[in-house]
């Protein structure tokens, strides 16, 4: 056999389990494009927001801060506010409670983003223990991390055929045909094909596209230290991004894997709803993009071995918490294709197991 482990993605899955992978065995990593990292993981809003998604993704995010804090530069303050309108108390509600903000004025709010328009904003929350996320230094530091102990990462190797042999797997790729004993499909958007192409059974990943723009600084103001902001519901969100604003409609239309691109009518509508809640119009846009978020059915990521083919291992369903749960993510996979006992509780170990869907 050519590796221990082959992973197919060179996202933030799939390099961030190369890293802890590289640690067992050996491993080569086939990613489709030129580049790692050119889908979903190149489009985020590059937050941690540990208390985001459901329980058991709550759990993950929550367990990977340490990994987090332990690499300088990684993480920085940004802090994360919600603003409602009057007539949006029952989302503001629900959304102040499930992520544990403290209630704020809307004078308090203005004291942190000066544009926004108290005759229209009436509700406000804010929470601290949103973080920005470093994810280039991640990306490459799980890279190097990975090849230091000898990982074979390969771009432009897209996988066209998945073959069972006795013990392991014969991967045909753009780059070449390789044997491993395990797969780990890794592969974003693109996971369900996979299992497709190797006889699994897909267990029913949807991709969701979510558009972004990049506006310049409202009224030339310095936003560097602006919370992210977002919209009860999240029918959209700001965030500071080197020194102008990336604002997201935040939607999730249905698509078919594919290199997504931002729909304008959506931006456009997206836009609108930012607009309404301060006062600086927005003039022009200096970029857009879209990527595809990708949910299991219950919207939990799915990580352990397949039940019908255990040399098959999906680390999949990342959606839109891919990077902050990353760390934890990647150890957990290490520690069941290890044999070890997982660091991760018992019960969230299940949740995340693709054995809840039969
Ligand atoms: C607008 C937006 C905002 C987001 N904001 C955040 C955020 O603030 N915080 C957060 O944690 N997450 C966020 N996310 C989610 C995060 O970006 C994703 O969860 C994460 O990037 C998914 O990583 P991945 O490696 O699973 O997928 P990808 O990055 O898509 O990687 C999968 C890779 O598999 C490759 N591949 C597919 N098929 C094949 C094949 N046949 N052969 C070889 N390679 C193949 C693809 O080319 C791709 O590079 C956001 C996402 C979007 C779109």
């Amino acid at each position: 056999m050519d590796a221990d482990f082959l992973i197919i993605g060179g996202g933030i899955a799939g390099i961030s389990a190369a890293a802890r992978l590289s640690e067992l065995g050996r491993v080569i990593v086939l990613e489709a494009e030129d580049v790692l990292a050119h889908h979903a993981s190149s489009r985020s809003a590059a937050l941690y927001e540990p208390r985001y998604g459901a329980s058991a993704v709550v759990g993950l995010s929550m367990a990977s801060g340490d990994y987090f804090r332990s690499l300088p530069g990684v993480l920085g303050a940004r802090g994360l506010m919600l603003v409602g309108k009057a007539d949006g108390v029952e989302a503001f509600e629900h959304d102040l409670q499930a992520m544990a903000f403290d209630r704020i004025s809307v004078a308090e709010a203005r004291t942190m983003v000066p544009i926004l328009n108290p005759e229209v904003v009436a509700l406000a929350g804010y929470a601290s223990h949103a973080e920005d996320v470093d994810t280039d230094l991640l990306i490459q530091g799980f890279a190097r991390e990975a090849k230091g102990r000898g990982a074979q990462v390969l771009t432009k190797a897209r996988v066209s055929a998945v073959t069972k042999l006795d013990g392991g797997w014969r991967v045909t790729s753009a780059a070449g045909e390789f044997t491993a004993r395990m797969i780990v499909n890794a592969a974003g958007a693109w996971v369900d094909e996979i299992a497709r192409l190797a006889g699994v059974r897909t267990l029913g990943f949807t991709p969701y596209r979510r558009s972004m723009a990049r506006i310049p600084a409202p009224g030339g103001l310095d936003v560097s230290r602006w919370p992210m902001m977002f919209g009860p519901g999240e029918d959209w969100y700001a965030k500071p991004d080197a020194g102008a604003l990336i604002v997201s409609p935040a939607e999730e239309h249905l698509m078919e894997p594919h290199d997504a691109w931002a729909d304008d009518m959506v931006l456009a509508e997206g836009l609108a709803r930012y607009e309404e809640m301060v006062t600086e119009p927005v003039t022009r846009l200096l970029a857009s993009w879209a990527g595809l978020r990708t949910f299991s059915p219950d919207r939990v990521l799915v990580i352990g071995r397949d039940l019908r083919e255990p040399t098959f291992f999906w680390l999949a369903g990342q959606g839109g918490y891919g990077f902050q749960t990353c760390p934890a993510a990647s150890r957990l996979a290490a520690d069941l294709i290890g044999g070890r006992t997982p660091e991760l509780g018992a019960d969230l170990v299940a949740a995340l197991s693709p054995a809840r869907f039969g």
